[in-house]
């Protein structure tokens, strides 16, 4: 099957028939959903752009499997090349779409169960990888998006898994047959989750021996037996029924769309089982999957902030302060903090390596830099943009008041700009600049792929700080068994042995 275009994408989503509740209602479906439809256009992008001559060196890869071209999100990178690409891919659709595409938990996951499974056969003479393979392949042949699910509901977190009051807290293997397993348990905030083909999920931490059942990886159809999404609720998600100048961004809306999964006895067949209770390699699976997502962050976080800063210097210029000294300071600022999150993403991707799989993974404690970099920065910028945008952002009237003939003049005449730009172009783009600013893809940019904590943690484990306190204590002198050879090579010693002989002739000379 070829690559499936924005409106093939879509329309595919017919065949398939989740049980999704939202707002307390079972959705008939998702396709026909209002509420839904900035998701499904969001990743209908990943779709489309792939069809575009301009953008397929990025969009577009070569499958390692077939030699066909592919749609890059199912793609398995194999080069350093393929690492820079994916990063590119993400700023690109983040400046197309102003919001999450969601895609990128799937395509990591794809990544990470190659790279992990591959690991696990080796040790274990498993054939998980052949398997893995396989199911690739399909997803490749269909141009599926599978939802990645790897965070669990987690219950007290104070106690592992197989400790937690209410199993199902965790997704986890209640029964091994001849065929498969049955598993039930429950993911949450899952990207995409109701507007994907398959779920892949993953384990969400690092298991011990008593977690085994917890030790689980597999694919499923979203619409597998015993699978319920339920959709979660995002700040002024219902704007966007209200009207398009309400809505802030109407065609893509605010953030990924998240989702409950909720698995209740599901059966998934052992063809489709990448992991089942090899709780040594959860470590490898997590961290595998948290690096190259956490990478992703310094491409569709950047190409948001190309959006907010394009949006806030055509505020600047249609409220006529566009020259204004401090404006052009404060996007100065917006552009170099999202620069400066665009170089890491780049670094983590360049100082990415072959792993014994030939899958290439990024440059992890990076990657951990660069989201965490992100937590930080895309809150700043947000903030920039919002004291240029000024207090109107949060205090403009409705559509429904703009078209109140008793108010609607009066408004436009109120929010009018610099003479000729539309009022209501200004008021599109003030909402434009709320709904990213002021919306849930705030917290988002804190806690999609792991919260602060859970960098920090990796950059720690990461950062060879051993080595670093070795450094300071050679200079400083502290340590007497490493001689200045031993710090600067023998090539340089004699270097600076022969600088070190002409100063003291040269003092000799002047005493
Ligand atoms: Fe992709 Fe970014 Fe959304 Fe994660 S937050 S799914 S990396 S667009
Ligand atoms: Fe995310």
């Amino acid at each position: 099957m070829p690559m499936m275009t924005g409106r093939e994408y879509i329309e595919s989503l017919r065949a398939t028939k989740p049980e999704v509740y939202f707002l307390g209602q079972r959705i008939k479906h998702i396709v026909d959903e209002p509420m839904f439809q900035p998701h499904l256009h969001g990743a209908a992008m990943t779709y489309e752009l792939a069809h575009h001559p301009e953008y397929e060196q990025i969009m577009t890869a070569t499958s390692h499997l077939t030699g066909e071209k592919i749609n890059r999100f199912t793609h398995v990178h194999h080069g350093i090349d393929d690492l820079v690409k994916k990063v590119r891919m993400m700023r690109l659709l983040g400046q197309k779409t102003g919001t999450c595409f969601q895609r990128c938990v799937g395509l990591d996951g794809l990544n990470a169960i190659y790279v992990t499974t591959y690991d696990i056969d080796q040790k274990y003479g498993t054939d998980y990888h052949e398997r893995f393979k396989r199911y690739l392949l399909e997803v490749q042949k269909n141009d599926w998006m599978p939802a990645g699910a790897m965070t669990d509901a987690r219950g007290d977190r104070s106690l592992r898994p197989s400790k937690q009051k209410h199993p199902d807290v965790y997704l986890h293997i209640k029964e091994r047959l001849k065929d498969g397993v049955i598993v039930s348990g429950t993911k949450a905030h899952i990207t995409g989750a109701i507007n994907s083909h398959e779920i892949i999920t993953m384990p969400t931490r690092t298991m011990t021996e008593e977690d085994r059942d917890y030790s689980v990886s597999f694919a499923i159809p979203a619409d597998a037996k015993g699978v319920m999404f339920v959709f979660s609720r995002q700040t002024n998600d219902t704007r966007r029924l209200d009207g398009v100048l309400d809505a802030g961004n109407p065609k893509y809306g605010i953030v990924g769309g998240e989702a409950v999964i909720i698995f209740q006895n599901v059966f998934v067949p052992w063809e489709r089982v990448f992991m089942a209770g090899e709780y040594d390699f959860t470590t490898e699976l997590v961290e595998t999957f948290a690096g190259y997502h956490r990478s992703n962050y310094g491409g569709c976080k950047v190409g948001l902030a190309d959006v907010v800063i394009g949006g806030s210097s055509w505020i600047a210029e249609a409220h006529g302060i566009g020259k204004a000294s401090h404006i052009v300071d404060k996007l100065t600022e917006m552009i170099a903090m999202a620069e400066t999150c665009w170089s890491c993403t780049l670094a983590c991707s360049y100082e990415g390596y072959r792993t014994p799989s030939g899958a290439y993974h990024i440059n992890p404690l990076l990657a951990n830099v660069t989201k965490l970099n992100i937590t930080r920065m895309v809150y700043e910028w947000m903030r920039v943009g919002q004291d240029i945008a000024g207090g109107k952002i949060i205090t403009l009237p409705s559509e429904k008041d703009l078209n109140n003939p008793a108010s609607g003049k009066v408004l436009e005449e109120c929010f009018s700009g610099k003479d000729g730009v539309p009022p209501r172009d200004i008021i599109k783009m003030l909402r434009l600049i709320e709904n990213m600013s002021v919306g849930a893809g705030l917290p988002e940019a804190m806690h999609g792929a792991g919260s602060p904590a859970a960098q920090k943690i990796m950059i720690e484990r990461r950062s060879g700080i051993e080595k670093k306190i070795e450094l300071a204590e050679t200079i400083a002198g502290i340590r007497k068994d490493r001689d200045f050879e031993t710090i600067v090579g023998k090539d340089e010693k004699t270097h600076w042995d022969e600088v070190r002989k002409k100063i003291e002739e040269r003092r000799a000379q002047i005493h």
